[in-house]
């Protein structure tokens, strides 16, 4: 059966990966990145001038962009991707975004006839990069099930949440358990230090202990390696504490934690740590 068509808007840490995956896999591709560059070392793709243009070419169109005015740029905005979408088209939104955004775009996507998912994902650069993504679906399983060919190229699995949002709604969720542990953990570290404890001992007991995660030891190895290179942008870890602040707020559920978490991260993005990896924030938080 032949591939369909697929455009894929965003060609960031996470996007490069994916879009490594599907020529890999023979997808005729259309890319587009709002920087241009970056679609070059992608030989074989078609490199869209516009969002209009990728989407105009394609059955299935993927966006992997920064945040809520990132999508709504590239979904909306001058020469935006819904402007040309085919009515029947499947749109997949894998950025994590807030969930009002999500059901604006799903909205307008249904307007035009469109098919859409919210389908952010578990794993970071090199998951995205080796195809091991863990998509968190929301919308119909029919959409579901069109995305699948491209969900199994670039993806380990992918869980059906529930309708739109849902998704959305999990990834934040998520992140915010990440982004609280990270905050938690670079305080300890603060606390260990001021204490006169010794570093390596004290870290060996947490990550050793129940405190220890996925998040503590991934943040252990880039202190240990002094690599502070992105495979997700600090900046970012700020953005979806604020988002899932933001959508407790609107179901009545005070995320106190995050809230301090954010301020933890927003400080470390005032002092000039945004474009590192998350990890960074064990540099600011004394
Ligand atoms: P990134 O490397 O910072 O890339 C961001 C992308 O968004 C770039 O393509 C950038 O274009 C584009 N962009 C930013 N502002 C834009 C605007 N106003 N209009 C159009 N395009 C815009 O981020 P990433 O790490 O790939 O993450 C992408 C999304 O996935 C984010 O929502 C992030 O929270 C989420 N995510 C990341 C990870 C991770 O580990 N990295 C894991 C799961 C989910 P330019 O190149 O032109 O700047």
């Amino acid at each position: 059966m032949s591939k369909p068509s697929v455009a894929l808007l965003g060609l960031g840490l996470m996007g490069s990966g994916m879009a490594g995956r599907l020529l890999q896999a023979g997808f005729p591709l259309s890319l587009y990145n709002r920087n241009r560059e970056k679609c070059l070392p992608f030989t074989g793709a078609f490199i869209a001038s516009t969002p209009r243009e990728a989407a105009a070419r394609s059955q299935i169109i993927l966006s992997m962009v920064a945040d809520d005015n990132a999508s709504r740029a590239v979904w909306l905005g001058d020469n935006g991707a819904l402007s040309d979408a085919a009515p029947g088209a499947l749109l997949i939104e894998c950025s994590t975004l807030t969930v009002h955004w999500i059901q604006e775009l799903a909205n307008q996507a249904a307007e035009r006839g469109c098919q859409f998912l919210d389908a952010p994902v578990t794993g970071t650069k090199p998951n995205a990069a080796a195809g091991e993504l863990l998509f968190l679906v929301g919308g119909s399983a029919q959409a579901l099930d069109a995305a699948r060919p491209v969900f199994s190229v670039l993806g380990r699995d992918s869980m059906h949440l529930g309708p739109t949002g849902s998704g959305a709604l999990m990834k934040l969720i998520n992140n915010f358990v990440c982004g609280v542990q990270a905050a938690s953990f670079a305080e300890a570290i603060c606390l260990i230090q001021a204490g006169g404890l010794d570093l390596n001992k004290a870290i060996a007991i947490l990550n050793g202990g129940a405190p220890g995660s996925g998040i503590t030891k991934r943040m252990t190895d880039r202190m240990a390696a002094n690599d502070f290179t992105p495979n997700f942008a600090l900046r970012w870890m700020a953005k979806d504490l604020g988002y899932a602040v933001e959508v407790g707020a609107g179901k009545g559920v005070a995320l106190q934690t995050a809230s301090a978490a954010m301020a933890v991260f927003q400080r470390a993005v005032a002092e000039g740590h945004g474009d590192e990896d998350f990890s960074a924030v064990t540099k600011s938080a004394a």
